[in-house]
């Protein structure tokens, strides 16, 4: 056998070597002369790479950087304060859809884009406890409320109401200037599932009650100012702080 179809044989073979498969060729073992060839090959060729060591870095190096850059993003978007859409833009009035997928980098993504809107909108204006999704622009069963405790709720549904009703003064983060009168029931039950899909019941009372009733409103496309007890009762804020004692009146 001639040197170059030695050298021919035992590349093909050199896979099969490293699994620890030898053959025997005459007197010579097969792995005994691919391995000198192959320490022969890498001295002539000095301390430059092959080209499949230079092919497999690069690989390397590119998951490396898609790798890095997947995580760059993810932390862009973890830390994304969205717009909140104004009364008036048509976007509100949206029948939102049901979340059919859990735990997903979507809707984990929508609700931290809620959480910091929610909190970016209290530090700007010293309120906020709750926002909706249709409130950025995306038309799905998603809210999230923030009272001593951050909690999304998805596919969230009024399952009971309370006969008993109370009136109150609502505001909202798509009219933050006005307060509308509104009447909501007292207390509800509502269904909803956590991130990962998993059913709840939460009981709701007072403040977090008429919380919830907004915020699901919000799914509907329903507003405040279409809950108003009548158009008397849609007001500015600073008009209200004006005559703050006689609302109080009539806030009962
Ligand atoms: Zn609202």
């Amino acid at each position: 056998m001639t040197v170059v179809q030695t050298r021919c044989v035992s590349y093909c073979l050199l896979g099969m070597m490293r699994k620890g498969i030898s053959f025997t060729l005459g007197r010579e073992n097969c792995a005994d002369v691919a391995r000198r060839d192959t320490h022969r090959t890498l001295a002539n060729l000095g301390s430059f790479p092959s080209p499949l060591t230079l092919v497999f870095r690069a690989q390397v190096w590119y998951l490396w950087f898609a790798a890095m850059g997947c995580w760059s993003q993810e932390l862009e978007r973890k830390s994304m304060v969205r717009t909140i859409l104004q009364l008036g833009n048509p976007a509100l009035r949206a029948r939102c859809i049901p979340v059919r997928s859990f735990h997903t980098p979507d809707l984990r993504a929508l609700i931290n884009d809620l959480r910091d809107t929610l909190e970016d909108f209290k530090a700007r204006h010293g309120f906020g406890r709750g926002i909706a999704a249709p409130q950025i622009g995306s038309p799905q069963r998603v809210i999230f409320i923030n009272v001593g405790a951050p909690l999304a709720l998805i596919n969230p549904v009024i399952v009971k109401r309370s006969r008993k009703q109370m009136m109150l003064w609502d505001d909202c983060f798509s009219f933050p200037d006005l307060l509308v009168k509104v009447r909501r029931s007292l207390s509800i039950e509502v269904r909803y599932q956590n991130d990962i899909g998993k059913r709840h019941l939460l009981k709701a009372e007072g403040p977090l009650s008429e919380l919830l009733q907004h915020e699901i409103d919000h799914l509907q496309g329903i507003l405040a100012v279409d809950r108003a007890i009548d158009s008397k009762h849609i007001i500015y804020k600073s008009e209200y702080e004006k005559w703050r004692e006689a609302h109080a009146q009539v806030l009962l």
